[in-house]
């Protein structure tokens, strides 16, 4: 297998370089806040290329269910609008502040709900950015390691997933995430 692909159960991990926008699994996850109206980095991504579909299903989700906005490590899905994803898992990671303000169990949350929505609703691949290491300034080599902790553990107890891919942006953050794997998975 290469040094990019880990086997756990029947399912895959992929770590790749390249844009979350442009993936083609069945659900991208957004690393988005709690507002839902879009952002930079991939929020930003994701809505430019998804088109107002997505924004005017994260606006219902606001009247019908989150009005004071979705809390950190929550998930909630729309369709995917323009992309080639058929949907999107917004989730908001935590702001990192010192470590010690329940940032690690909140970023289990933003991915072990995440795994949870698009496993509910029969979906087989799902790929995930890098949540809260960007504007949320969370340590990647830590985060990298809760990321891949998370997935293994839920994809040991849950077969309904095929594959999880993270997408990192830069050569780094994929060396990074390689090397947590090799330890993790
Ligand atoms: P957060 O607010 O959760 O930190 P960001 O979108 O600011 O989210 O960044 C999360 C990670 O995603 C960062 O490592 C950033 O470099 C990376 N990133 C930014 N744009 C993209 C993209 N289009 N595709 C994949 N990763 C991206």
């Amino acid at each position: 297998m290469a040094d990019d692909e880990f086997q756990v159960g029947k399912a895959k991990v992929c770590l790749v370089q390249g844009d979350i926008s442009e993936q083609d699994t069945d659900a991208l996850v957004n690393a988005a806040n709690s507002t839902l109206m879009g952002g930079g980095g991939v929020d930003g991504a994701i809505h430019r290329k998804g088109g107002p579909k997505i924004l005017e299903e994260c606006k219902r989700i606001r009247v019908t269910e989150w009005p004071d906005g979705l809390p950190t490590g929550k998930a909630v899905i729309t369709s995917g609008g323009n992309l080639k994803a058929r949907y999107v898992v917004h989730t908001v990671g935590p702001v990192w502040r010192s470590g010690t303000r329940g940032e690690p169990e909140l970023l289990v949350e933003a991915y072990c709900n995440s795994l949870t929505l698009a496993a509910s609703k029969g979906l087989k691949t799902i790929a995930f950015p890098s949540i809260s290491t960007g504007a949320y300034s969370y340590p990647i080599e830590k985060a990298s390691r809760i990321a891949l902790k998370t997935v293994k553990e839920f994809l040991d107890k849950e077969d309904k997933l095929d594959k999880v891919v993270f997408v990192l942006f830069t050569s780094h953050d994929l060396e990074i995430y390689k090397k947590a794997a090799r330890e993790i998975i």
